[in-house]
């Protein structure tokens, strides 16, 4: 089974590819791991792609795509893999589709479906200690007495970067990226769409089961 998870930021990828990672028994990477472990083992790819980073640039999608099929004939299990993070353009999933032609291509992108505005609720809910800097969120992990640090008593604030106005420009940012690779995968057939605004266990549960039909 060759999976590719989808979803903005804030929707939970990283802790569900966890989970269908070991229940379903493939092994997983996301492209930030990529990017570490060639940065550590000083490879080629790696310079290349810190190269372009320390320049503020895009690293190019050959690059990116080189690290993960790297990775894929490392790392896949027969039962095969899953991507977390990566593709994240069109041109990159282009790219995949065309490196992996060979072996019968992706069997299914799941996307992890959260609405805009339930992003920005999670994702502004970030407030800090203006004394000792520990962080609170207001949903996930509230302080006992609201606006008051529970260690210190310090003030707690919201850095701008976390403001609702703020976070929605940067989810914008993605879902420019996100739509048309979307779109991609829906039209080859290949998207499987999950509810993503419910607990962290049910959406879990929803995406082992949309993709036990494709494992057997
Ligand atoms: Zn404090």
């Amino acid at each position: 089974m060759k999976v590719i998870l989808l979803g903005l930021p804030g929707a939970g990828k990283g802790t569900q590819a966890e989970r269908v990672s070991g229940e379903l028994g493939i092994p997983r990477v996301s492209s930030g791991d990529l990017f570490r472990d060639h940065q550590k083992r000083g490879t080629e790819l790696g310079r290349l792609a810190r190269s372009y980073m320390e320049r503020g640039a895009l690293v190019p999608d050959d690059v990116t795509i080189g690290m993960v099929m790297e990775w894929i004939a490392d790392n896949a299990s027969p039962g095969g893999f899953l991507l977390d993070g990566f593709p994240r353009t069109r041109s990159q999933a282009e790219a995949l589709d065309e490196a992996l032609a060979g072996e019968g291509g992706l069997d299914a992108a799941v996307l992890i479906d959260v609405s805009r505005a339930e992003l920005v609720r999670r994702l502004s809910g970030r407030i800090l200690c203006s004394r000792c800097q520990t962080p609170y969120n207001r949903r996930e992990a509230p302080p006992g007495e609201p606006g008051k640090c529970d260690r210190c008593g310090g003030e707690l604030y919201q850095r701008a970067d976390d403001k609702p106005e703020a976070v929605e420009k940067r989810i914008e940012v993605y879902v420019q990226d996100t739509e048309p690779l979307v779109a991609h995968y829906r039209e080859g057939g290949k998207l499987i769409r999950v509810d993503g605004e419910r607990s962290v266990a049910e959406v879990g549960d929803a995406l082992i089961r949309a993709l036990q039909p494709v494992a057997t």
